[in-house]
């Protein structure tokens, strides 16, 4: 951290220098023409540095390493999640799909079979839905989770679905194998202790106004925690521009794999919004060196419950999955 102060405040330097030497950092003090400037060196990520910033005669101070730390590859070079059975994340590239509602039981077992059947080995469904209305169908709740538990089966798969609170913990703890926390509840630190401690494998979303460095904060509550067993997902912030859903930022998939230790996901369907240009940012994810990709899958989008104007539906999901596993055969080693 670098703190920069008035030339002529002599008290405040003392005030400073106090307190630095309380924290047992190490510091220097290069006094300039009209500035006085403080390189701080030590351990800042359990310091809060707005501290220093509210001392009146402060004028500046810069934060030069990350407030996270066990998101980073400094913590760990690399991490690869596991669900179990030889279904891991992180080390050859996944697909979560199915549709954005578990609608029954005979409509998820149809995606199923479809899904089961090209090979993908994570079947989502979402049963507790954050819907912006009220009005609109909120899903089927705990039925919707047998129902995923059993289809799941049926296939030998694995199951994602969305979190909503903490009430339905033991629920999901039992009947999914990996819980996603959405856009919307990023921010409930709460609930994100609750999954660190539940040491369960979880899929958590960027919230569509949050920086890279509030999702990493976000999910460094659940690694300090004791969970590990994370993957990240882009799906998209908020935006001006109306044409589609949200704005992705591709950038942030190397960026993340770059800083990051965790697998990162790219959800383009929420993302993007729109089912016709979903095959070509699925198919750019993968040369930007994501881990896999999050789509929204129905046999009849028009008729979905939910997002039917984002799902793709059987014939371009099997154009998606084999255009992306021919650019990963190209690509050979990951980026990052
Ligand atoms: C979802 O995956 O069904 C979902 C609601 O996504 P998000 O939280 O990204 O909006
Ligand atoms: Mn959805």
């Amino acid at each position: 951290m670098i703190i920069v102060l008035k030339r002529d405040r002599q008290e405040v330097l003392e005030d400073v220098r106090s307190r630095l030497m309380a924290g047992g950092f190490q510091y220097n003090v290069l006094e300039g023409v009209k500035y006085t400037v403080i390189p701080v060196l030590g351990d800042l990520t359990t310091s809060d540095i707005s501290r220093f910033r509210s001392i009146d005669g402060v004028d500046k101070v810069l934060r030069i390493s990350s407030p996270y730390y066990m998101v980073t590859k400094e913590y760990r070079p690399k991490s690869v999640v596991d669900l179990g059975d030889g279904v891991t994340i992180g080390n050859n590239f996944q697909f979560i799909a199915g549709p954005c509602s578990v609608e029954g039981e005979e409509s998820f077992d149809r995606i199923a079979a479809f899904l089961s059947g090209l090979g993908v080995k994570l079947l989502r469904g979402g049963t507790y839905k954050m819907r912006s209305s009220p009005y609109s169908f909120q899903g089927l709740g705990d039925e919707g989770l047998r129902i995923m538990k059993r289809v799941a089966k049926r296939y030998g798969m694995k199951t994602v679905s969305e979190i909503v609170d903490l009430r339905s913990l033991d629920f999901f703890l039992e009947h999914v194998d990996m819980i996603q926390v959405g856009a919307r509840n990023m921010y409930n630190f709460t609930l994100m202790r609750e999954l660190g401690k539940s040491g369960k494998p979880l899929l958590i979303k960027r919230a569509p106004s949050a920086r890279l460095e509030d999702f990493l904060l976000s999910v460094e509550y659940v690694l300090l925690e004791g969970n590990e067993q994370v993957v990240l997902c882009e799906r998209g912030s908020i935006s001006f521009d109306d044409a589609s859903r949200n704005a992705v930022n591709m950038a942030a998939i190397p960026m993340l794999k770059d800083i990051s230790h965790l697998p990162v996901l790219l959800d383009p369907s929420h993302g993007v919004g729109v089912a016709r240009y979903i095959p070509a940012v699925s198919e750019a994810a993968v040369l930007l060196g994501a881990d896999g990709l999050l789509i929204e899958v129905h046999f009849d989008p028009s008729n979905a419950l939910s997002d039917g104007f984002q799902s793709v539906n059987f014939e371009q999901f099997s154009r998606i999955f084999e255009r992306t596993k021919k650019i990963q055969n190209c690509l050979g080693n990951p980026c990052f």
